[in-house]
């Protein structure tokens, strides 16, 4: 099986306790892939601009992703710089420099077509509409968003969210979306927009799905607590990556494979933060991702 991602590929200017970097491989589609890529084959649909070297692609060759679908615009890379403060779940945004996004109109690779699966990660919604629209046959579709489009693009989002089928976002957004400050009433108004299951992150508290079927309760993962967050930066697409990946790899969608991905997107979202930009998820082994996901498993088990 395979997934689709569509994002960004950026620089990242970010500050945190841990120190700062300038002008780092980020980007929503380039954390999701990466993490992504520990789990099945990843095809990546974004644009950078002329400052983007063959030795960034290469931090997503080296992983196997096919980078066929970015695009080489002129001008600049999308560039976005944020930092954190006490509280490491909330970034706050410097700056926002869409560059070469300004004018991205993205196009499905023909050897793309036959992908399985979808994920429409954190960018404007109308492209993310766009491409959800040449791929009608995908047999599902993740979707991500921020703030920042639930302010400015509302009418886009309501039309991109119709045709999600799980959409993952945290606290925060989901209760700005609804209107609603009541997690669980914020929840059963966003699946009335559309998704038919929903992933609100808590941030180093873990992540509920929530599921538009009455009947189907929701259920809770943990978030492994870790000694040193270096940057949080790309925990919500490492997250979604792990989540998604595994879902592709068993190639159905019951209960146990949705929970067992809760706790993937746990692990890869866990890694990711231990080092600054995406350091952590070039290298990953294994045994490394297995033996956290056991630990997952000891928090959660009950005697
Ligand atoms: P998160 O997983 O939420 O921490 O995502 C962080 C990544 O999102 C960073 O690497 C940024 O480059 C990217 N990002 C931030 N703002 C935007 C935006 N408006 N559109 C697309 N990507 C963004």
């Amino acid at each position: 099986m395979s997934i689709l991602v569509v994002g960004s590929v950026a620089f990242d200017t970010l500050k945190t306790a841990y120190g700062e970097r300038e002008k780092i491989l980020g980007g929503s589609a380039t954390y999701f892939s990466l993490a992504a890529s520990y789990f099945t084959k990843v095809r990546v649909v974004a644009v950078v601009g002329e400052d983007f070297t063959g030795e960034h692609e290469n931090v997503m060759k080296a992983r196997g992703i096919d980078t066929t679908g970015i695009e080489r615009a002129k001008g600049k890379t999308f560039h976005w710089g944020g930092e954190y403060g006490e509280n490491l779940n909330e970034a706050k945004t410097n700056f926002t420099d869409l560059n070469v996004f300004q004018n991205f109109s993205p196009r499905i690779p023909q050897q793309y077509a036959d992908t399985t699966f979808l994920f429409l990660a954190n960018i404007d919604p109308a492209l993310q509409l766009q491409v959800r629209r040449q791929m009608p046959n995908v047999k599902m579709v993740g979707g991500d968003t921020m703030n920042l489009w639930i302010n400015i693009s509302r009418p886009q989002l309501t039309e991109t969210l119709k045709e999600v089928d799980i959409l993952l976002i945290n606290d925060g957004e989901a209760k700005l979306l609804a209107g609603d400050s009541s997690l669980p009433r914020a929840a059963r108004k966003v699946l009335q927009m559309g998704p038919r299951a929903l992933v609100i992150k808590h941030g180093e508290y873990g992540a509920t799905i929530f599921f538009r079927d009455g009947g189907l309760h929701p259920f809770r993962a943990p978030a492994l607590p870790i000694d040193e967050v270096q940057d949080p930066t790309g925990a919500g697409d490492s997250f979604a990556g792990g989540f998604m990946g595994y879902i592709a790899s068993q190639g159905k969608l019951d209960r146990s494979v949705l929970t067992k991905a809760m706790f993937y997107g746990g692990v890869m979202g866990s890694f990711a933060v231990e080092r600054f930009g995406t350091e952590r998820l070039q290298n990953l082994t294994t045994e490394e991702i297995d033996s956290r996901f056991e630990l997952f498993r000891s928090l959660t088990h009950l005697e």
